[in-house]
């Protein structure tokens, strides 16, 4: 479907099943070389999954990841298929309430009843003998 034609359209065309998922955006829509949605690239289905893997790569979690393809790619339902595949990323969920090297990602995972102050005193003691006292600890 030629884009440019879209907008001499009525605005039924908006209400079909191919063009409903584009409705919401449907005025920043804009062509210039490639598709583009304001100043975001309108990814084609084929591309979705390989752009979160991508934006996925520093596990950052749910929120910074979906934060990044916001700023540069837009595709129907971004927030919600970012959100599937992270949601089983065990170092995403690691990043988010449990302990994580800063430098080289690499979580620390174990499991405790609570997370009170002699609980995690005894994970930190524990994580220090193994790995060595941090310079710094954030929380
Ligand atoms: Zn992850």
């Amino acid at each position: 479907m030629i884009i440019e034609n879209l907008h001499k359209h009525n605005t039924t065309i908006w209400n079909t099943p191919e063009l409903k998922a584009y409705k919401t955006i449907k005025d920043e829509i804009t062509v210039h070389n490639d598709v583009l949605s304001g100043h975001r690239i309108i990814l084609p289905d084929v591309l979705r999954d390989k752009a979160i893997d991508v934006a996925h790569k520093g596990h950052q979690g749910i929120c910074k990841t979906q934060n990044l393809l916001r700023s540069k790619v837009w595709f129907p339902n971004l927030d919600g298929l970012t959100e599937e595949k992270i949601k089983s990323c065990l170092a995403c969920q690691a990043t988010s309430s449990l302990l994580i090297d800063e430098y080289s990602r690499y979580p620390i995972v174990d499991i405790t009843s609570s997370t009170n102050f002699h609980n995690l005193k005894t994970i930190l003691e524990k994580t220090f003998t193994t790995f060595g006292i941090p310079e710094q600890l954030k929380s």
